[in-house]
């Protein structure tokens, strides 16, 4: 089982340490929830997972299946099979999601293959037809152009499907931020339920635990002011709806 392995990483924005020292192992096959107060760093480890230029690493590593992420453009890094979907995505009027999907399928096969032709057109709209099937997603959808007026669950819609059709071996999800409503929320859920298997590794990033109500995580992680600073099961999830997050402030936080 491949694993991506974030070591003692510490991520720089503008000038200012925000992650200072992130200790993370997930396998294929595993689902890790990642939750913590606003502001704790959570979007930052993902920017800087995606090597968004913004985020400096400025100490550690991240280790994908054996391989130095940190050394790769984000173009290699989706290559090597890392999915990042963030709560923001682009809109791109004028191209569909299927033929969205379709250039990001081929930039695949060509990066393992300089000579490939890219996938044949039969074989996409199976590929496809399976996937839209699977998630429960009507086939018009796939003909819409990409994230042009879509609503919050549209847009939670075509990033699962984008994660089913491209296959990574880890999928990181930034949910955070602002409350999804429940249809967005259920069509992340069902669609990473449905997707998670012995190939696919998941880190779910929460601010909210209903998240978790349906996606049940292997491993909860809470992170504060750019560490994790407890880790443990499901039940931690638990925990946190129950308490908040006042007693990792407490534990945790520099005392007045
Ligand atoms: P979370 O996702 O846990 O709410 P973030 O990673 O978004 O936390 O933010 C962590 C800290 O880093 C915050 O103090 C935030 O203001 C700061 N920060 C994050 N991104 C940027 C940025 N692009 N420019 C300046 N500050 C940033
Ligand atoms: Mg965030």
């Amino acid at each position: 089982m491949a694993k991506l392995e974030i070591k003692n990483l510490h991520v720089s924005v503008e000038n200012t340490e925000i992650l200072k020292g992130v200790d993370l192992t997930v396998y294929q096959g595993e689902v890790h929830a990642i939750m913590g107060p606003n502001g704790s760093g959570k979007s930052t480890l993902a920017y800087a997972l995606s090597g968004h230029p913004h985020y400096e690493v400025t100490e550690g590593e991240v280790i994908l299946a054996g391989e130095d992420l940190l050394e790769m453009d984000a173009a290699e890094r989706s290559q090597l099979g890392l999915f990042l979907a963030f709560q923001y995505p682009v809109a791109i009027p004028g191209v569909t999601l299927a033929n969205f999907l379709r250039t990001a399928i081929n930039s695949r096969r060509k990066a393992d293959n300089p000579d490939d032709k890219g996938i044949p057109i039969p074989e996409f709209r199976k590929l496809l037809k399976e996937k839209l099937d699977l998630l429960k997603m009507d086939h018009s959808f796939a003909g819409r152009y990409l994230n042009d007026g879509f609503s919050g669950g549209e847009k939670k819609r075509a990033e699962i499907l984008q994660m089913a059709t491209l296959q990574p071996r880890f999928a990181v999800l930034d949910e955070t931020d602002s409350g999804l409503d429940i249809d967005a929320l259920r069509t992340v859920s069902e669609g990473v339920n449905a997707l998670r298997g012995p190939g696919l590794g998941v880190v779910v990033i929460t601010h909210y635990q209903r998240i978790l109500d349906y996606i049940k995580p292997d491993f909860v992680h809470i992170m504060f002011e750019g560490k994790i600073v407890e880790s443990g099961g499901p039940e931690m999830a638990l925990l946190l709806e129950e308490q908040g997050y006042d007693w990792i402030r407490e534990k945790y936080g520099v005392k007045a």
